[in-house]
């Protein structure tokens, strides 16, 4: 339970442009999907990527379906993806008619691991089984990835590459935005990322990857009658969103400021404490959408979440991997049965993801919230060394 003065894990920034830019949309009467708020937002969204042309949609899951369903992904195909990430990423595979496969990931970055990927192709294979056709690459905690051993993997084996960058927006890899490392590259706007919609996506790409996306998302629909082109979606952010998403975009570079001043305190706290910081290549700036510590494996982190829960600071878990998730434990057995074990493939995730904890670090968080927190966390942390030495002792 979380007490009243809680300071929140992340939480949206809302200021007075965002309010005055709803405020004028809604007055203007453009509420729904129409409206001259979702082609800015889209403009805004692509330069930030360094691309053409953006496409707006109702959800990072939507941006990542309709990203795979652009790239011609669908029905009975196979698609990679790694096991520790938010399971919209493994969701939106299944909602575009495809299965994940999923791949343990790179203990140096958190990534999808290159080499595991291509070792289940090889079984998937010799099993008889299809071949994937495409590989979905989550930029961990915001951050941009070194592209090079994934794009020579996606060529030797035909995949198409999309980059679940849904924390990443604006942020940079070797100085450069990052809408070009993929065939398509998607963001998430929820409540929670860096900026927000309230709820909201966006896919960048190629123009003829945007185009398609931009079709699949709003009914292919062709022109002002109801001639339709394609069996699609409607997934399209509404200009209501899009009015936010235009002023907070506008706020982007204070955030990622933000972002890199929460990360660099709670670094050093990490570093004092011999604690792991979260990984970030040398060349990747600009994310760091989350930031915190990452926690020794005899550090009971329940415990430790339900004390600083206590003490007025939000934390909690970070994500479980989908190869543990009951909803993926049906597919896990069919491909077991299909002669694909996964069992024991993911100890790079399974040794990882109860040590992950996030800090708080909304971009409105103060210096005098960060001591607290570090604070807090300190003593909570001494308590469980002790606690958990005095369990060895009576054992
Ligand atoms: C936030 C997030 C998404 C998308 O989430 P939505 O809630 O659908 O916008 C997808 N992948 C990752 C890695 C995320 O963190």
């Amino acid at each position: 339970m979380q007490n009243l003065s809680t300071i929140p894990l992340a939480v949206p920034n809302i200021g007075p442009e965002d309010i005055e830019s709803v405020n004028v949309a809604m007055t203007d009467g453009w509420v729904s999907s129409v409206g001259p708020d979702v082609p800015a937002f889209e403009q805004a969204v692509a330069s930030a990527s360094g691309t053409s042309s953006a496409v707006a949609v109702a959800s990072g899951t939507a941006a990542l379906m309709i990203a795979l369903r652009a790239l011609g992904i669908g029905r009975g195909d196979l698609v990679l993806c790694p096991t520790y990430t938010f399971i919209a990423t493994a969701n939106a595979i299944t909602a575009a008619g495809a299965d994940p496969i999923f791949v343990d990931i790179d203990p140096a970055t958190w990534a999808i691991d290159v080499n595991h990927a291509e070792q289940l192709i090889t079984r998937l294979v010799a099993a008889g089984l299809p071949k994937p056709r495409a590989m979905i690459v989550v930029y961990p905690m915001g951050n941009p990835i070194d592209m090079t051993d994934v794009r020579v993997l996606a060529g030797r084996h035909g995949l198409r590459i999309v980059a679940d960058a849904a924390a990443a927006i604006g942020s940079t890899f070797d100085d450069r935005p990052i809408g070009g490392l993929a065939d398509a590259t998607t963001f998430s706007f929820n409540g929670n990322k860096t900026i927000t919609t309230g709820g909201g996506g966006a896919i960048v790409g190629e123009d003829y990857v945007v185009a398609a996306a931009r079709s699949l998302a709003t009914t292919g629909r062709l022109g002002v009658n109801y001639d339709h082109d394609r069996p699609a979606f409607n997934e399209r952010m509404t200009n209501i969103e899009a009015a936010l998403g235009r002023s907070q975009i506008a706020r982007l570079e204070s955030f990622i400021a933000a972002k890199a001043r929460i990360r660099a305190r709670h670094d050093h706290f990490a570093l004092k404490h011999g604690l792991q910081v979260f990984p970030r290549h040398r060349l990747a700036q600009r994310g760091d959408w989350f930031s915190g510590v990452v926690l020794r494996p005899e550090t009971d982190i329940r415990a430790l979440v339900s004390v600083l829960n206590a003490r007025g600071i939000g934390a909690r878990l970070f994500w479980k991997p989908m190869h543990l998730q009951d909803g993926y434990a049906p597919l896990l057995r069919w491909l077991a049965h299909a002669g694909l074990s996964t069992k024991g493939a993911y100890a790079v995730a399974d040794g990882l993801w109860q040590r992950v904890l996030p800090l708080p670090c909304s971009t409105n968080i103060t210096d005098r919230q960060i001591d607290k927190v570090h604070a807090v966390l300190a003593d909570a942390l001494a308590e469980n060394n002790s606690s958990l030495a005095n369990v060895a002792a009576i054992a």
